[in-house]
């Protein structure tokens, strides 16, 4: 497994947002987590990313007891978070965006490949390289928010609900590329409220309810589970 999550309890204060969570993300696969609003997604997403430290628990990266790492060196260790469509630099163009996302690498040709990497993945930031990321669309943030993530050239991305608030035909295109990103060699693990698109598109999934996980298989098998239906799928 590349990430192996043990026992994890999260507070925050005297509120525990997390019980004892534990799940695992293989080399190679994409992992969906799914749940109600409150239900510990992001906090999840957070302490494996490293600002938020679990006040029990384990997490171990490619074998590495990270529980303590900081999350500037989980970076370096290959854990990269792309944030909800946001905390892209206004001010700075798109280009200059992308770069800040490889901050932990040296210039170089091998840099340049990557972008224009990014830059296939996603034409569209390749047509406003020059204008500033506060001038984009949401949708446009949304993809900038992945593209920076990839310019860090992640072993683990995890990706905090990335159709939000993007419109249907975006959505179904930005799993596409999701999919592209982890047939290149990335792992990925993703937060959605869009139950149905995670579930068809994920290997495997883990639903959190109130800081717990309650059920976990294939995604293909969550997608017909009745009482994920029912809770998620909006179909009884
Ligand atoms: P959503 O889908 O609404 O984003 P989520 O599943 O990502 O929800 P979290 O954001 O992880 O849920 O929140 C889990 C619980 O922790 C919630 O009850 C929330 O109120 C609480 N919580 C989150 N952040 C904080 C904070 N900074 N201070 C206090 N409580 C918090």
């Amino acid at each position: 497994m590349l990430l192996e999550i043990e026992n994890l309890d999260v507070h925050y204060g005297r509120i525990q947002a997390l019980h004892g969570i534990s799940l695992s993300v293989g080399e190679g696969e994409i992992v969906a987590l799914i749940g109600a609003n409150g239900a510990g997604k992001s906090t999840t997403m957070r302490a494996i990313s490293g600002l938020r430290r679990p006040s029990t628990g384990r997490i171990t990266f490619g074998g590495e007891d990270i529980t303590k790492m900081r999350p500037d060196r989980r970076v370096v260790a290959g854990i990269c978070q792309a944030p909800e469509g946001r905390g892209i630099f206004s001010g700075m163009t798109v280009q200059e965006n992308l770069f800040m996302g490889a901050y932990t690498r040296k210039r170089g040709a091998q840099l340049n490949a990557d972008l224009d990497h990014v830059y296939m993945l996603f034409p569209r930031l390749k047509e406003r390289r020059r204008q500033p990321g506060g001038t984009l669309s949401g949708g446009e943030q949304q993809m900038l928010a992945i593209g920076r993530a990839l310019m860090s050239r992640p072993k683990l991305l995890l990706l905090d609900e990335p159709s939000m608030g993007l419109a249907p035909m975006l959505i179904a295109q930005i799993f596409q590329i999701i999919l592209e990103i982890r047939d290149q060699g990335t792992t990925i693990l993703l937060v959605e409220q869009n139950a149905q698109q995670a579930l068809s598109r994920a290997d495997r999934a883990y639903v959190m309810e109130t800081g717990s996980i309650t059920r976990e298989g294939t995604g293909a098998d969550l997608l017909v589970d009745p009482a994920v239906r029912d809770a998620y799928l909006g179909v009884a």
